[in-house]
């Protein structure tokens, strides 16, 4: 499972792993063995301030990336934006599509109504793997309660180009997530008093009902669970 090329080896792996049921402990981790070649990636949405704040106490230079889409809810933006300064986080950087891939393939920005695929994919896809191309590791806050898809998610992934994904979070259920964002008393996503459980981009996230799946309100209505970015687990 070591990845010569990338310089990780087994060890490191293997250190990484038995962190695994420490979402605090994974952090710091990743952080002596990556240093900056470790990032994080969030989405600044319903359950972010979690993950945001145990790795502010890892280290508030800590690289975040924020996949920009211009497809953001304002209260998105807003909430980046105050839950950073709230914890500190010095080191945020947004990525995102440049103009001209933008001028050249939605030109009209509606993209996302008539090819949602290909709309994550210029949005999202692309560019992640641009940024995520230079790291040894990302980390997420993806949780196996969150869908059939993130089912056998663990902690410590191999990439096939042999990076790692990081999920600190995997085994968190909902009811922990609540408990402890309470207990520290996060900054909470405006949108989540308004029944958004789970919050993307504006056109593909509606509100949901009582009792519905969380992600229920993403790309409701279509085939489409996730934006692709990272791979069924
Ligand atoms: S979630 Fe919707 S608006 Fe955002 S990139 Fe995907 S299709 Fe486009």
């Amino acid at each position: 499972m070591s990845c010569p090329a990338r310089g990780i080896t087994e060890d490191q792996i293997g250190f990484l792993k038995d962190a695994a049921s420490d979402a605090k402990e994974l952090l710091n981790r990743s952080r002596d063995i990556f240093g900056d070649r470790a990032a994080v990636l969030s989405s600044f949405g319903a359950e972010s301030a979690l993950l945001l704040a145990l790795v502010a106490e890892t280290d508030p230079a800590f690289p975040v990336l924020f996949l920009n889409t211009g497809q953001h809810f304002p209260e998105t933006i807003a909430y980046r934006q105050d839950l950073a300064r709230s914890l500190g986080l010095t080191a945020i950087k947004d990525i995102g599509p440049t103009a001209e891939a933008l001028h050249d393939r939605d030109p009209q920005n509606q993209l996302w109504a008539f090819d949602p695929d290909a709309c994550c994919a210029l949005r999202k896809v692309e560019p992640l793997n641009l940024t995520t191309s230079g790291l040894d590791a990302l980390i997420t806050g993806r949780k196996r309660s969150q869908a059939a898809t993130r089912h056998r998610l663990e902690a410590v992934q191999q990439e096939p180009d042999g990076s790692l994904r990081i999920n600190p979070l995997a085994d968190w259920t909902p009811e922990m997530i609540e408990n402890e964002m309470t207990r520290r008393n996060l900054l909470r996503h405006p949108l989540t008093q308004l029944n958004y459980p789970s919050i993307g981009c504006a056109p593909c996230t509606a509100p949901v009902g009582e009792g519905d799946d969380p992600r229920a309100g993403r790309w409701s209505g279509l085939n489409k669970t996730e934006c692709g970015i990272h791979r069924p687990s």
